[in-house]
């Protein structure tokens, strides 16, 4: 069984502080579960040159980057515009296969939501301009991240441990976005994320850890690895009545389409 974790830090901190071994160790351990590619994901300058390094040192490690809604209010918004500069430079390189993790987040107050929709619409933009596929997250954002990818209809991408309807799931899948699913999908309590991964299409399905958060039951709360992804994969494939080997198949194709990784 090949696998494919589509969303992971490897550069949060939390690995060299909590997992024995650190980061390294992690992605290791991961590799020898079956794990052949992993991308991980940016959220600002720093974690952007930090993702591109894990990139550049594994063949089997992927790039996202992009400016993510939380980290926003970091800067001052005088830098808006260096900011938006200094992502872009850095698509061009070979190991950057998305913009992202981009999108809306509106649980913490705090980031002027004006601002936060400036830098998805710019960014989707950017998409647009290096013909690359986006990575969203929206966090209790879901009618403003979606009219912002309706209004964007020559970008595609996935939407990253997706939170919202299976009424706005049908929508996107319609507007060509794939949906990804993570820890939560293995939670009891997780009614309305189990009801879309009931129904998302075959071949516009995801799998992801966005490790080291959100590991899935019954590590829940523990540092998350890739290693873990059998248990979403397993999970999934009990929700739609099919084999993990299918799960594990469809969803590593649909991501080796999507994200182009060689
Ligand atoms: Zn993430």
């Amino acid at each position: 069984m090949r696998l494919f974790d589509t969303h992971a830090h490897y550069d949060d901190p939390k690995f060299a502080a909590e997992f024995p071994g650190g980061a390294q160790s992690a992605i290791c351990r991961s590799r020898e579960t079956g794990v052949e590619r992993i991308i991980c994901a940016g959220t600002r300058p720093e974690t952007n040159a930090s993702t591109l390094k894990l990139a550049e040192e594994f063949d089997f490690i992927y790039a996202a980057v992009g400016i993510h809604p939380s980290d926003i209010r970091l800067f001052d918004p005088q830098d808006d515009g260096k900011l938006l500069k200094e992502t872009e430079m850095l698509l061009s390189h070979p190991k950057v296969v998305a913009l992202g993790e981009i999108g809306l987040d509106y649980h913490y107050d705090g980031t002027d939501r004006e601002r936060q929709k400036f830098f998805f619409d710019s960014q989707i933009d950017l998409a647009a301009k290096y013909s690359l596929p986006v990575v969203i997250h929206d966090r209790e954002a879901h009618g403003d991240s979606f009219d912002t990818v309706r209004r964007h209809p020559h970008v595609k991408g996935v939407f990253h441990c997706f939170s919202g309807s299976a009424e706005m799931s049908k929508q996107l899948v319609r507007l060509g976005y794939c949906i990804s699913f993570g820890g939560t999908v293995t939670f009891k309590n997780a009614r309305e994320v189990k009801e879309v991964a009931a129904i998302v299409p075959d071949d516009m399905i995801l799998i992801e850890t966005d490790a080291p958060y959100l590991a899935p039951s019954p590590h829940r709360g523990d540092i998350n690895l890739s290693a873990y992804l059998p248990l979403i994969v397993k999970a999934l494939a009990e929700i739609r009545g099919t084999t993990p080997e299918h799960i594990a198949e469809i969803t590593y194709e649909n991501a080796v389409r999507i994200f182009k990784t060689k």
